[in-house]
């Protein structure tokens, strides 16, 4: 085992925790030693819950090693029923407990508990938290579902499952919001949400459903294999992550529900990430070197939104979700670069430092790592810190989906003057000739960048005059103000709307300290001159 400060992910018991504290009626007794409470943490300060997590730790302590750990697990299980009445009791131990051999399924067996007992098999050297909340979810649909025939006459309207959105994932509440729309507006019907805001019997009403829509196949894949097996039950695997992706999310879902997908979805005008990546502004940033690294989920989706749909050139891609390498390294090849499968947040910044990019999409991680290397970063998957479980609605699919990701992608790279008109008036006295178009691109511009057509538009754009409303206010508004001649008042208004105001505030304190009066063209630029000194 390798001891790092940051980890990607937990050890697997938190990935079973994260399965635990997503559903309802659902408690987990975990054997573990006093410390490693810790992991509440994640959940109460990090995602906000207003409740502690649904789990019981049994808190050993060093001096109970020499006495009887075993009998310590049984009273805490028993209590944990007893208390909290739960119709589904997970057990399991997490790392440190693992390696005193306590075997808590079988402890627990022995208990003869009135609830239905999932134990967890959580091999904590080898696994991560991902592992153990899939296996966690899978452990419990195979005991609530697994029971259920396959329905005889399925329901004349068709239906779904989604599977996989989890506490702790990344927007995944929102996420789901958005999908159970474009769901039902296709007409087909929701049967269950699992394992967010799921209780055991809704686990056990999945197989009623025609198919499942694996919204994070890093926790519901296997699941969802095993039901495709058991009960024969379709998988939607596109991600709806990206305005493309979106789309083919609607078709794939139509498909498989045997539904014509209505004129109006393709047509509803919800998605602005389209258009605002077609406008001028935004295409300052085409050809802009992205990295991109996280769960394989969202750095799949995200290495497809920044090529295709925002016109970054994708210079990395990684992931630390070694189950899913395969994926991440077809992505790779794709952009033409060498995927980059790793755990250690070190050889992520390595990877960032030698691909030199001008944007990095990460974890919270690689938040860091770009910090340190002064270069804008917006963060797309977990691990994620707490700014980044947003009070305000803010999914990552869908229509709503993309908008959210265009602005927290790009808006804030634009450093509030818009690239186009930095680029105008860069000459102006206002911007010194050194400074760059923007923070972006360091001065030059972007690698791969050629002028197209739409540059020229703002070059156009530049020439035409803007209703000067400075102007027609502060002419007369002081008769010891130095007047302007026409010429002068003509060259004023080729100047920028948004700093004429300024413009025209200086070069009337210039010629007032100067004795001028008139003003005349050459006073304003003589003015310019000392200010831009
Ligand atoms: S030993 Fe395992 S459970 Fe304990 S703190 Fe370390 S990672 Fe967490």
């Amino acid at each position: 085992m390798e001891l790092t400060v940051w980890t990607y992910e937990g050890p697997p018991h938190v990935g079973a925790m994260r399965v635990a504290n997503s559903m309802r009626d659902v408690h987990f007794v975990l054997h573990a030693p006093q410390g490693d409470t810790y992991a509440d943490l994640l959940f109460t300060m990090i995602e906000r819950n207003k409740k502690r997590p649904p789990v019981t730790y049994t808190t050993f302590q060093a001096r109970d090693l020499s006495g009887d750990t075993a009998e310590i697990f049984k009273t805490a299980a028993r209590d944990a029923v007893a208390r909290f009445k739960p119709q589904a009791l997970l057990v399991g131990a997490s790392c440190t407990a693992e390696l005193i051999q306590d075997d808590p399924g079988g402890l627990a067996k022995t208990l003869g508990l009135n609830v239905p007992v999932v134990p967890l098999e959580m091999p904590s050297y080898q696994k991560k938290e991902n592992w153990g909340a899939a296996e966690t979810f899978y452990r419990l649909v195979r005991a609530f579902a697994g029971g259920a025939g396959k329905p005889e006459t399925a329901p004349e309207q068709a239906s779904c499952n989604i599977l996989g959105p989890t506490s702790l994932g990344f927007r995944n509440r929102d996420d789901i919001v958005e999908v159970v729309r474009l769901v039902e507006s296709l007409g087909v019907r929701v049967n269950t949400v699992a394992p967010l805001g799921a209780s055991p019997a809704d686990l056990a009403r999945i197989p009623q459903a025609h198919f499942n829509i694996v919204l994070y196949p890093e926790i519901a894949d296997t699941s969802a294999r095993w039901l495709k097996r058991q009960f024969g039950q379709e998988m939607v695997t596109t991600i709806p992550i990206g305005v493309g992706a979106t789309r083919d999310f609607v078709a794939e879902v139509a498909k498989v529900a045997g539904v014509e997908v209505p004129q109006e979805l393709l047509e509803s005008g919800a998605e602005r990430l389209s258009w605002y990546s077609a406008s001028i502004d935004s295409n300052y940033l085409t050809g802009k070197r992205v990295f991109v690294f996280g769960d394989a989920t969202h750095a799949i989706s995200a290495a497809r939104i920044a090529s295709e749909e925002l016109g970054f050139k994708v210079c990395g891609l990684g992931t630390y979700s070694r189950e899913f390498a395969r994926d991440v390294r077809e992505a790779a090849a794709k952009y033409g670069v060498e995927p980059l499968i790793s755990d250690n947040h070190l050889d992520v910044e390595d990877a960032i430092i030698a691909a030199q990019p001008e944007l990095v999409l990460g974890t919270q991680m690689e938040r860091h790592a770009a910090k340190r290397l002064r270069l804008p970063c917006a963060v797309i998957s977990s691990p994620v810190h707490v700014q980044d479980f947003p009070a305000r609605y803010s999914p990552q699919m869908g229509h709503e989906g993309a908008n959210v990701i265009f602005d927290s992608w790009v808006h804030p790279l634009m450093m509030g003057l818009e690239e186009h008109l930095l680029q105008m008036f860069r000459g102006d006295f206002e911007f010194h000739d050194d400074a760059g178009s923007s923070h972006l691109s360091h001065g030059g511009p972007a690698a791969g960048h050629q002028p197209d057509a739409r540059d020229e538009q703002a070059a156009v754009a530049a020439e035409t005059p803007a209703p000067d409303v400075a102007a027609a206010t502060s002419t007369a508004a002081n008769d010891d103000q130095p007047s302007w001649t026409s010429d002068a008042e003509r060259e004023l208004r080729k100047i920028p709307f948004f700093v004429r105001g300024k413009a025209r505030r200086n070069t009337e304190t210039y010629a007032t300290e100067n004795g001028l009066n008139p003003i005349t063209i050459e006073t304003l630029y003589d003015a310019k001159a000392h200010f831009g000194r």
